[in-house]
């Protein structure tokens, strides 16, 4: 395995013929020119390798595509224009008509849409679990299935599945194994290394950092990432333009220094909120206290700055007033950026969530990169207003 700085830092970058500039250059093209037939002759037959027009191979996107898989220990990768569009080629590449795919409840909420809503339409039928017990996969498991779907952690309530446990069972059925890994980073979680096939990712969040940018990544074995480059990635297009790669290539330089600074800062606004008498309970897969906190002690080297508070609270205003006495957590959707975030159940009151209800007091909150007393004392005369 790369020491991580080396990845984020060096991996790939003395490869371009750039007069010496420190940066990789921003390669803002849509086609490349040939000196004569044979080159492009080349190029057009092996388009995985050699640029020749932009939706296939292009150097900057490439040189991100390493990176990323490098950090997630796989063999290769391929960037996508959103982390939804990883997810649907990834998901669409292992299945066909008449198959059947058994996914964990509660994935992000397009991915939810694109099993119970999309896929139907080609006849593919989509069986939901709580993944927090191995039995559950055992039980919807049918001689069709041909994918199991994970998130581990998933969002709003941060349940784990035991990602080892989940690739041993599918890799005796000769099942094909996707993870959205996008809470963890393949800094703090590396599935692949415990036997899951493809990786997926919304690099929209931490591998971004900076809120600039939507993007998605898939990453998997060469022969994988080669099958989904000749088919999905290449038929849909949906890929990552050169300028966004580029602005990921920038924020990927301090992704180390920006989880840990949010991780750290989540641990102690936790046991702060934990201590509160108006707060009913947190949900964050780095504090002991989480249901599953020994699994996530055994496949998760940290827990990042994405967790949820419920409010003592169940009544709507107080949630109103919680959400508008905050200063530094804005009001906004995504999270894995520079800034700090709410995102309160109330704003979807009265949708539901999988099957339960979301308490009308909970609020998913993304912690930024400020200073962290400064993020308490926020949340503390938020706290207050109620
Ligand atoms: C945001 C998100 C996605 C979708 O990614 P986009 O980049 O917004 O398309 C998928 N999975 C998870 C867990 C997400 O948070």
């Amino acid at each position: 395995m790369e020491d991580l700085s080396h990845i984020l830092l060096q991996l790939g970058e003395d490869d371009f013929d750039d007069q010496g500039s420190v940066v990789p250059p921003l390669v803002q093209t849509a086609n490349f020119a040939y000196p004569n037939v044979q080159a492009m002759r080349d190029a057009l037959q092996n388009e995985e390798e050699l640029p020749l027009y932009t939706r296939g191979l292009n150097p900057t996107t490439a040189l991100l595509a390493n990176k990323l898989s490098a950090i997630e220990g796989t063999e290769a990768a391929l960037l996508t224009s959103s982390g939804s569009a990883a997810v649907a080629k990834a998901v669409l590449s292992v299945l066909k008509h008449g198959d059947h795919l058994v996914s964990v409840h509660k994935p992000y909420s397009w991915t939810g849409k694109l099993m119970t809503k999309f896929l139907p339409r080609f006849g593919i039928q989509t069986t939901f679990v709580d993944g927090t017990q191995i039995e559950n996969f055992k039980n919807a498991i049918q001689p069709n299935t041909r994918l199991i779907y994970l998130e581990s952690p998933n969002s709003f309530t941060f349940e784990l599945q035991d990602i080892a446990e989940v690739a041993a069972l599918a890799k005796n059925l000769g099942i094909h194994t996707i993870i959205d890994n996008s809470y963890c980073t393949g800094v703090y979680q590396k599935p692949a290394l415990m036997g899951i096939d493809t990786v997926v990712h919304s690099a929209t969040k931490y591998y971004s950092g900076h809120s600039d940018v939507v993007a998605g990544v898939i990453c998997s074995s060469k022969a994988h990432i080669s099958r989904i480059f000749k088919s999905e990635f290449m038929t849909l297009g949906g890929v990552l333009a050169p300028f966004n790669a580029w602005l990921l290539l920038k924020g990927l330089r301090t992704l180390d220094l920006r989880l840990e600074r949010s991780s750290e800062s989540t641990s102690k606004i936790v046991d702060f909120l934990l201590s509160h008498p108006k707060i009913e309970t947190v949900y964050w897969p780095g504090h002991p206290g989480h249901a599953q906190y020994a699994l996530a002690q055994k496949q998760m080297s940290r827990a990042s700055g994405l967790f949820s508070l419920v409010l003592k609270s169940n009544q709507e205003k107080d949630a109103l007033a919680f959400a508008h006495a905050l200063k530094r957590f804005r009001l906004a959707v995504s999270w894995g950026g520079y800034e700090s975030l709410q995102y309160p159940a109330v704003v979807a009151h009265g949708l539901s969530y999988g099957k339960d209800e979301i308490p009308v007091g909970l609020f998913r909150m993304a912690v930024g990169l400020e200073p962290v007393d400064i993020l308490i004392g926020d949340l503390e005369q938020a706290l207050d207003k109620i």
